[in-house]
């Protein structure tokens, strides 16, 4: 077959487009998502092709997409008002919507199912060629079944060329991986498949949002999955995947271990690995993972074949989508080769890490008090006095004894000398803290916390496989402050904005929790520490 290449910026190209669709036949175009394989959706010949173009199993059904609110109603037998509110907030974008079928839809569109899913797109690109083809379109995602999806242009041109009408090259993808699936059938929304608009978005705007369990598990043989596209195998490149779940720095030296394997990493991975590696995003970019992740396999598939060994991104926001996408890639297979998890526990000062530690350490788990740590006599070796009495003056250790108090207000006086100070005292500490490490595991501990304040900006977060944060409203944090170390409400302001804003810690967990007033962290932390429980028994 003879491929036409279009430009989505040529006005006239998605004219030719959208005349190509209109009289049956199959366009790739782009979306924010990934690249779509567009037909008629409610021409049954056309869509066959779709099938026939992908090797699309037949009883995967398609998303519809449409270009006007109006054009959802036709399609559904009922559209209720959490339906509405949902288009109100997220479209046009990344959300798919599952809703009774209509007769208008052919029963192939939906491979036979009574529903039919709907997305608005937001790409200018995909809702001038829908409106030009003067009909909803059919339109999965524009790769081979069972293989990535496809990002950007040249992905797209490699693998349809020859077997589609047309393909229309709008550049790269913004969100990098599928829309959300979610179906409004059932008694309570339930996400099908994680995508670029997150469930934390979802369930503030509907309440209640359930999460089928084939998100994050294989489903269990036999059963029948609430959207057939879950049961297989997919975005698989050709070598095999293996999800490792360590530190960076614990990924790094294992896979350093490995012959002949390959790493599909975080940016930061990338100083410490000396085998191939290809990162898909920095370690807490979860919308960054997710642009980049189907370019990162291409890449991966396009060098060769030696097993790939895939550090395990967080689940939150879309890292949850990233994280469903990566877990499809390895088959399910996630290891954790350490055999166990060393969690790092942070967060503003007065927000309760204490508290949640005290709770954990009543658990079973081993906690390390890294604050204490720093206070060591150990610490402070001859070396590390040495050091300071030639960058703080020789005053600051009269007699070869540290005075504390002075050298607090020289180091802490501003920015710069805190940077000085932490510079000679940190590596001293994370020595400290391995000494204290190898003692716990020695012991036998599989979950060690470390209640480090600075936890990121020591360096810490590297040696943790996860992050969890504590936080409370600012009101709440200064009076527990101002109570217990019994400051001023102007010393404890003061000391809070010498601290990264909220946002900071936000930005960098993997779970967060809130210790507000009517929050019960306790709780919190015990089901956390539950799920780190069956990961770390289920990936030994
Ligand atoms: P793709 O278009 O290739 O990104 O895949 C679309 C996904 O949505 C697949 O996992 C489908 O199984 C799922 N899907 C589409 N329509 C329905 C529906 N009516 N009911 C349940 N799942 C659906
Ligand atoms: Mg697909």
């Amino acid at each position: 077959m003879q491929t036409l290449f279009l430009d989505a910026s040529r006005p006239e190209d998605i004219q030719t487009a959208g005349a190509i669709l209109s009289s049956g036949g199959l366009v790739a175009i782009p979306t924010e998502t990934v690249y779509g394989l567009a037909a008629n959706a409610l021409d049954p010949a056309a869509v066959e092709k779709i099938f026939a173009a992908k090797g699309r199993p037949h009883d995967n059904p398609l998303i519809v997409h449409i270009c006007a609110l109006e054009q959802w109603a036709p399609l559904v037998t009922q559209l209720p008002p959490a339906a509405l509110r949902l288009a109100e907030a997220f479209w046009p974008g990344p959300l798919t919507v599952i809703l009774p079928r209509s007769e208008r839809v052919p029963a192939a569109t939906s491979a036979g199912l009574p529903t039919v899913s709907v997305r608005f797109p937001a790409h200018p690109a995909a809702q001038a060629v829908i409106r030009a083809a003067g009909t909803p379109l059919a339109a999965p995602s524009a790769n081979p079944s069972g293989r990535p999806s496809p990002t950007r242009f040249a992905h797209v041109r490699a693998d349809l060329t020859g077997k589609v009408d047309a393909l229309l090259d709008g550049g790269d993808c913004g969100v990098g991986v599928e829309s959300t699936v979610l179906s409004l059938v059932g008694p309570v929304p339930r996400v099908l498949r994680p995508g670029g608009v997150t469930l934390e978005q979802l369930r503030a705007v509907l309440g209640d949002v359930e999460l089928d369990p084939a998100v994050e598990a294989p489903l269990a043989p036999g059963t029948a999955p609430a959207s057939p596209g879950m049961k297989y195998r997919h975005y698989a490149p050709r070598a095999p995947v293996t999800l490792v779940d360590a530190s960076p720095a614990d990924y790094a030296a294992y896979v350093n271990r490995q012959p002949g394997v390959r790493a599909l990493c975080f940016t930061e991975d990338l100083p410490l690995l000396t085998v191939p590696a290809v990162s898909y995003g920095g370690r807490y970019r979860p919308e960054e993972q997710a642009r980049g992740l189907f370019a990162a396999l291409y890449r991966l598939d396009e060098a060769g074949e030696a097993p790939i060994l895939a550090h395990l991104p967080a689940k939150r926001g879309v890292g949850l989508a990233v994280f469903n996408r990566i877990l499809r890639t390895a088959g399910f297979s996630v290891k954790n080769p350490t055999g166990r998890l060393l969690v790092g526990l942070t967060g503003p000062s007065g927000a309760g890490k204490s508290t949640l530690a005290a709770a954990w350490a009543r658990s079973g788990w081993q906690v390390v008090d890294c604050d204490a740590l720093t206070r060591r006599p150990e610490v402070y070796d001859a070396d590390c006095v040495a050091r300071l009495m030639a960058a703080f003056g020789a005053d600051i250790a009269p007699n070869g004894v540290l005075d504390r108090r002075l050298l607090a207000q020289r180091a802490f006086a501003a920015p710069e000398p805190k940077r000085l100070l932490e510079s000679i005292v940190f590596p001293k500490i994370l020595a400290a803290l391995d000494r204290e490490l190898e003692r716990a595991f020695a012991a036998g501990a599989d979950l060690v916390a470390l209640d480090a304040p600075t936890l990121f900006e020591s360096g810490l977060d590297a040696r943790c496989a996860r992050v969890v944060v504590v936080t409370a409203p600012e009101a709440d944090r200064l009076a527990r402050i101002c109570a217990r170390d019994g400051l001023s409400e102007a010393e404890a302001r003061r000391r809070l904005a010498a601290q990264p804003p909220e946002s900071f810690y936000r930005d960098r967990a993997d779970a967060v929790l809130e210790n507000g007033p009517g929050d019960d962290l306790a709780a919190q932390g015990l089901a956390f520490a539950a799920v780190l429980r069956r990961e770390l028994e289920a990936r030994r």
